[in-house]
C-alpha cells in the first residue's frame, strides 16, 4: 500500500509523515529528489535527494521518475520509479509527503493501492504563521508559497481521507486510524 500524505506547504504534513514513520518502522519513505537548496535541518538521501537543476532535467530525459513537478516556479520535485519499485516488488508499505498534484498523479498510475490522505491545517493564517515562524523561507519564497495555498486546499475533495491537524497528537492518531484499516501489524 501507498500512503501518500498532502497539504499546502506549513500544514505540518512533514511532522504527522515523521511521527507515521516512527510509529511504524517497518514503512519506507519515499525520498523524494528536488532541485530545490537544502535546509540546515535536512539530511541528502535521508530527507530528499538534492540534485542540481540539471541533474533533474537529466532524469527526467531518462524516464526515472514515477511523477515530477515544477513547484514555486522553479524548484523541482520528483519520485524516482527507482524507490517505488524496490517497494511494491518486496510488498512494503510506503509513506510519501508529496503536494498535491503529486498525489493525484500517483492515484493516477497506481489505483487502489495508493490512499491519498489530505492533511487539514486550523485555517491558512495558521499556515502562513507557521511558515513565518520556521524561518526557512525568504520573502520571495514565503510569498510563493503562500500564493499555493488555495490552489492546494481547492483539491481536498480529490482525496481518500482528511484529517485535521488542529493538534498534532490527535492528527496523528486519526491518520493511524486510516492506517490501520488498510494495514495490519505482523506480531511477533
Ligand atoms: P518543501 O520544499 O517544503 O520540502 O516541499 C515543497 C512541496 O513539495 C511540499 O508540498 C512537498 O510535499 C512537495 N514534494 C516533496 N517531494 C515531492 C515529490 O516527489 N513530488 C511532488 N509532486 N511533490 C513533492
Amino acid at each position: 500500500m501507498l500512503f501518500v500524505f498532502s497539504a499546502p506547504s506549513g500544514s505540518g504534513k512533514t511532522t504527522i509523515v515523521k511521527e507515521i514513520l516512527k510509529q511504524y518502522p517497518e514503512f519506507r519513505f519515499s525520498i523524494s529528489a528536488t532541485s530545490r537548496s537544502k535546509r540546515e535541518i535536512e539530511t541528502d538521501g535521508k530527507d530528499y535527494f538534492f540534485i542540481t537543476r540539471e541533474e533533474f532535467e537529466s532524469k527526467i530525459k531518462n524516464d526515472e521518475f514515477v511523477e515530477y513537478e515544477l513547484i514555486y516556479d522553479n524548484n523541482y520535485y520528483g519520485t524516482l520509479k527507482s524507490q517505488v519499485d524496490e517497494c511494491l516488488s518486496k510488498g512494503e508499505c510506503m509513506v510519501f509527503d508529496m503536494d498535491v498534484k503529486g498525489a493525484l498523479s500517483i492515484k493516477r498510475i497506481y489505483g487502489d493501492k495508493s490512499l491519498l490522505i489530505f492533511v487539514k491545517p486550523p485555517s491558512k493564517e495558521a499556515i502562513i504563521e507557521r511558515l513565518k515562524n520556521r524561518k526557512t523561507e525568504t520573502e520571495e519564497t514565503l510569498k510563493k508559497r503562500i500564493a499555493r495555498i488555495d490552489f492546494e486546499m481547492a483539491k481536498i475533495g480529490e482525496f481518500d481521507y482528511v484529517v485535521n491537524n488542529d493538534d498534532l497528537q490527535t492528527a496523528v492518531e486519526e491518520a493511524k486510524k486510516i492506517i490501520n484499516k488498510y494495514y495490519i501489524k505482523e506480531q511477533k
